[in-house]
């Protein structure tokens, strides 16, 4: 297999794409009606950047079983990983853990925990922290060996509510200390100010301009309210369609929809735009392509 760190396409492009219902189907989490496009985009040497509210341990499986070897960005922007197939990136103020350089953007876990702990007493709400494997098992529907990769968190932390009235004065609580509480699916999440993808991917798209020295397009794939950040970061927004309920609303100049939902959507509008005659097109302000 070609590295796509270490291999130069004729056009500078970054796919960016959420995991769950846009390159994972909702139900069954297949990704294999995206091979083809997932093949193409390996061909030309063009990173595939993750960004996903999935936890590193959750991306480290996903990314084994795709073979996408690109910096990843978990828990909703939490972080930035780079791969030491990645080393040559200029990361600046990366950490080192364990084999990444990691750019954190979102709080440390344990601040978010403490927190977490100092308010338990006042609200009814229990954290991923707060539970057993098979308690967060059985609230997601994962297995249990996946439940506990979800437990590993590092930025964010979900979690349930008793009595949602309680949310305005657990909102505040979290303001007074630089945290913020967001509706995710199926859990509330606590996380610090800044914490969403899009600051992430203009991070990663940054740092890849450094290292090019060319104008870069970038493409985001992406089906939920938490990647509409990413899909406005982006040149060329893709929305996938959900299966039960159609596309989310969101107005965005020159926003491409998705013939389908899940991963076959994500080929077939990865193929139009990667192989089309409008790639490398941007969109500009005004919504026109260049
Ligand atoms: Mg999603």
């Amino acid at each position: 297999m070609r590295n796509e760190a270490q291999t130069k396409g004729p056009r500078r492009l970054i796919v960016f794409t959420d995991l769950d219902g846009s390159l994972l189907n909702h139900g069954d989490y297949s990704w294999e009606a995206a091979r083809p496009a997932l093949d193409r985009i390996r061909e030309l040497g063009i990173p595939l950047v993750i960004c996903t509210s999935k936890t590193r341990k959750e991306v480290e499986v996903v990314r084994k079983e795709i073979g996408i070897t690109g910096p990843f960005i978990v828990e909703n922007g939490g972080g930035i990983f780079f791969p030491p197939a990645y080393a040559f990136l200029p990361t600046g103020s990366a950490i080192i853990l364990d084999m990444y350089r990691c750019i954190p953007l979102g709080v440390s876990y344990a601040r978010i925990r403490s927190f977490m702990e100092e308010v338990g007493e006042s609200f009814s709400i229990r954290g991923f922290g707060d539970m057993n494997v098979e308690e967060i098992s059985r609230l997601t529907g994962l297995p249990p060996d996946k439940a506990v990769l979800a437990k590993a968190r590092e930025f964010t932390e979900p979690f349930v509510m008793e009595k949602k009235e309680e949310l305005h004065a657990l909102e505040r609580a979290a303001h007074v200390k630089g945290l913020i509480i967001t509706l995710g699916g199926r859990f509330f999440h606590c996380m610090g100010y800044g914490n969403d993808k899009g600051g992430a991917v203009t991070r990663v798209k940054e740092i890849f301009s450094r290292h090019w020295q060319e104008r870069i397009t970038t493409i985001g794939f992406g089906d939920s309210p938490n990647d509409f950040p990413l899909l406005r970061a982006v040149d060329i927004a893709v929305l996938i369609p959900h299966e039960d309920r159609g596309f989310e609303d969101l107005a965005l100049p020159g926003l491409v929809r998705a013939p389908y939902p899940g991963s076959r959507g994500w080929n077939e509008a990865a193929l139009k735009i990667i192989t089309g005659p409008s790639a490398g097109k941007r969109r500009t302000k005004k919504g026109h392509t260049t």
